[in-house]
C-alpha cells in the first residue's frame, strides 16, 4: 500500500467565487482550503498583481498616546483599561519630523501617524495637518489613523496632503460589540465612506485572536473585500495581549490560521498591500516567511508599534536578506485598487 493511497496528498483547488460580492461561505471555503493549496494559490494570485515582489516599509508612530475614551478591548490606549501607558499630548511637528526622516533614513516609504482619539476635532485635524504637510515635504507617503472623520475633516487632511488613512473594522459585524461597546460598525464604515470620498486611499484591516470564531475571520475577509473599491492597504493583525486589556487571557492564534488569513486576503484582495501587522514579534522568522509566501507584501518597520513592540530594523533587515527579499524602493502612491 502506498503513502499516497492512505493520505490524500493534492486535493483539487477550489476557485474564488463566482462574480459579484464576496459571501461569508465563499471565503470560508478559501480559508478551509488545504494549507499548501491555499498558500499556491495566493502566491500565484501575488505574482499576477506584484510581479516585482517587493516589500513595502512603514513605519508607524504614535503622535498622541492614551487617553483615549473608546473601549477597543485589544487597546492599551484606551483610558478605562489600566494598562500602565501614559497619556502624552499631540507631538510637535519638529519631533514628528525626526522621527519620519530617520525612518526614511532606515529605508521606510511610509510613515503613519497614530492619534489616540475617538474623534479628531476640527482643531485636531489642522494640527495633524501641519505634521503631515511637513513629513510630505520629505518625500513620503503620508498615512494617519485618528479614529472617526467628518466629510469635511477627510476633506482637510486630504488638502495637506494625506496619501493614506487608516480605520480599521477589526473583526466581523457580528463579533464588533464583544470587541467594542462603545461605537457602532456602521461608524467605522461611515468614516471610510468619508475618507474614500475625500480622495484619500483607505488602509482598512482587522485582528484575529480576540476569541472570534472562523465564521467571523470570514466576516471579516469578506466586509473589508466588498468594500468598493477594496482597500488599498490590508493590515492583518494577530492580537498582542497586553496585560491589563480585557482580551490580555485571549487564546494565541495558531500561526497557520494567521498564515490562512494572510492568504485569503490576498486572494479576496488581488492588488492590496497586505500588511503583516501587530504581532509579528511573536511569529518569528519561520511564519513570517511563510506569510511573504502567502502574499504579504508591507510590514510595519521600527521597533515600536504606537505602544507595543515590533522585531528590531536590524532584525527585519537580516530577515529580507535571507529570503532574497528587496524593499520597496520607490515613494509613489499605488494606483488605486480596481
Ligand atoms: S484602538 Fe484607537 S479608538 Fe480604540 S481605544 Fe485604542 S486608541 Fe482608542
Amino acid at each position: 500500500m502506498t503513502v499516497a493511497s492512505e493520505v490524500t496528498l493534492h486535493r483539487p483547488v477550489k476557485t474564488a467565487r463566482a462574480e459579484g460580492p464576496w459571501s461569508v461561505e465563499a471565503v470560508q471555503a478559501l480559508l478551509d482550503m488545504p494549507f499548501m493549496d491555499l498558500v499556491h494559490q495566493a502566491q500565484t494570485v501575488h505574482r499576477q498583481h506584484f510581479p516585482e515582489g517587493d516589500i513595502e516599509l512603514a513605519t508607524l508612530l504614535s503622535v498622541k498616546t492614551g487617553g483615549c475614551p473608546e473601549n477597543c478591548g485589544y487597546c492599551p490606549q484606551s483610558a478605562e483599561f489600566d494598562t500602565g501607558v501614559k497619556a502624552q499630548k499631540l507631538m510637535e511637528v519638529d519631533e514628528v519630523l525626526r522621527a519620519a526622516k530617520a525612518a526614511q533614513d532606515a529605508g521606510a516609504t511610509r510613515f503613519c501617524m497614530g492619534a489616540a482619539w475617538r474623534a479628531p476635532k476640527d482643531r485636531d485635524v489642522e494640527k495633524v495637518a501641519a505634521l503631515i504637510e511637513a513629513v510630505k515635504g520629505l518625500g513620503m507617503q503620508t498615512c494617519a489613523t485618528l479614529g472617526m472623520l467628518e466629510p469635511h475633516q477627510a476633506q482637510a487632511l486630504k488638502s495637506a496632503g494625506l496619501d493614506y488613512y487608516n480605520h480599521n473594522l477589526d473583526t466581523a459585524p457580528e463579533y464588533y460589540t464583544d470587541v467594542v461597546q462603545t461605537r457602532q460598525y456602521q461608524d467605522r464604515l461611515d468614516t471610510l465612506a468619508a475618507v474614500r470620498a475625500a480622495g484619500i486611499n483607505v488602509c482598512c484591516g482587522g485582528i484575529v485572536g480576540m476569541g472570534e470564531q472562523p465564521v467571523h475571520r470570514a466576516g471579516l475577509i469578506a466586509q473589508l473585500a466588498n468594500l468598493d473599491p477594496y482597500p488599498e492597504s490590508v493590515p492583518i493583525n494577530s492580537l498582542v495581549r497586553v496585560p491589563g486589556t480585557p482580551l490580555a487571557d485571549s487564546e494565541p492564534v495558531d500561526p497557520f490560521e494567521f498564515v490562512r488569513m494572510i492568504a485569503v486576503a490576498r486572494i479576496t484582495m488581488p492588488k492590496a498591500r497586505v500588511r503583516l501587522s501587530a504581532g509579528r514579534q511573536q511569529l518569528g522568522e519561520a511564519v513570517q516567511a511563510l506569510c511573504f509566501m502567502a502574499g504579504a507584501n508591507s510590514i510595519f518597520y521600527g521597533d515600536k508599534l504606537l505602544v507595543t513592540g515590533n522585531p528590531d530594523v536590524e532584525a527585519d533587515v537580516q530577515l529580507l536578506r535571507k529570503l532574497g527579499l528587496q524593499a520597496r524602493r520607490t515613494q509613489q502612491v499605488e494606483e488605486p485598487c480596481a
